[in-house]
């Protein structure tokens, strides 16, 4: 009983994109057939129609031993679909779910594979205003998006001033982008891609900044005060370079570390300006905030255009998206559909 209408799970068998080592320590992905014996132990069995494409998965693909230990692995730190089995009253055959974060995709088999089996204290039920294949275009991406945009609007309110979001292109940013936009705010974007304006500016920013504009002469302790508040999702200069140009009492979010993990600043701008920086972390993100989350992300941050930030690829395409992710090419969301 599976309103989806989905594949048939014959013999116990379902396909999965599975990394594998080689003996020469290179990782290779490979969509293979796995048995429901394969899956760890859990309270809840959840056939999986959509999962998405996020970084954190790329470096699951590629070896990275401080995402995932051991392999072969199944990445995918996102996944939507029904529920098949479950040992747990609060869910039934049958129901909706969303599963993202915690250990999923990491050292669990994730969302790349058509069956997960997951804790019951892991998975929130599909809000009602979202479909299973909007909830992975948002996916934890945008639940990112909306954990900073709660973090960033709890102090700073349109009227303060523009805001700041950098890698405005990629799934975190674009999506930070829209929220910002819908809730009233003007959004100004960093982005290195000089084919992104159309892009961007329908997506409701305002002014578009290059990377090499926003970080050139930006070597001073403090700058200009531009920022009401910032959304970073890259780290590095970028991330140095907007807390410097945020104004008095304004907010930073970081989240992210694809251009570095290094942060290059003095105090100066948080004991002269009382800037704030917030960390923003999704994967111990309480579930009472995350059921909230996801409740707006299906209302009243939900944009009208989420479908235009989506490409939609199977299993089969994941091969060549990864790649792409790790150079910070792709652009919005990558949606994983699992039933073609
Ligand atoms: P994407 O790859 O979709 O987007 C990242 C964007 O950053 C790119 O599209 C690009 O945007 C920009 N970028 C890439 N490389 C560089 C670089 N070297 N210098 C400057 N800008 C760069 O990733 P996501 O949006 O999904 O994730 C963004 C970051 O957030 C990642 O580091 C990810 O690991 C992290 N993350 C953290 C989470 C948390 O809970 N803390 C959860 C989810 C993600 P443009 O071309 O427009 O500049």
């Amino acid at each position: 009983m599976f309103p989806s209408g989905g594949f048939a799970l014959e013999n116990k068998i379902f396909k999965a994109f599975v990394v594998e080592e080689s003996d020469e320590k290179s990782f290779a992905g490979h969509v293979r057939k796995r048995n429901l014996t394969d899956l760890p132990e859990g309270d809840v069995t959840i056939r999986v129609n959509y999962s998405s494409l996020n970084y954190k998965d790329a470096l699951s693909a590629t070896g990275n031993r401080g995402v995932t230990k051991t392999y072969p692995h199944t990445p995918g730190i996102d996944a939507a679909g029904y529920i098949e089995e479950s040992s747990e009253g609060q869910f039934k055959a049958g129901d909706p779910v969303i599963c993202t974060s915690y250990d999923l995709g990491m050292n669990t088999p994730g969302g790349f594979g058509q069956v997960i089996r997951v804790p019951a204290d892991w998975i929130v039920k599909l809000p009602s205003g979202l479909t299973l294949r909007e909830s992975m275009i948002f996916g934890t991406a945008g639940f990112t998006a909306g954990l900073s945009v709660r973090k960033l609007t709890a102090s700073v309110k349109p009227e303060q001033g523009p805001v700041l979001v950098t890698g405005a292109t990629g799934g975190v940013g674009s999506i930070a982008v829209a929220i910002l936009a819908k809730l009233g705010y003007s959004v100004t974007a960093v982005s290195g891609k000089t084919d992104a304006e159309v892009f961007l500016r329908s997506m409701g920013v305002r002014e578009i900044i290059s990377r090499e504009a926003f970080t050139k002469d930006s070597s001073s302790p403090l700058l200009r005060p531009v920022w009401a508040g910032a959304i970073d999702t890259v780290g590095g200069e970028f991330l140095a370079t907007a807390i410097k140009s945020t104004m008095p009492l304004g907010v930073v979010t970081c989240c992210g570390n694809a251009a570095s993990p290094q942060l290059p600043i003095t105090v100066f701008p948080f004991i002269l300006r009382g800037v704030t920086l917030a960390g923003v972390n999704s994967q111990s993100c309480p579930m009472p905030i995350r059921k909230e989350l996801w409740g707006k992300l299906a209302d009243e941050w939900k944009f009208d255009r989420l479908e235009d930030i989506c490409t939609e690829i199977s299993l089969e395409a994941l091969s060549e998206k990864i790649p792409l992710i790790l150079k910070g090419q792709l652009k919005g969301r990558t949606v994983v559909n699992l039933e073609r």
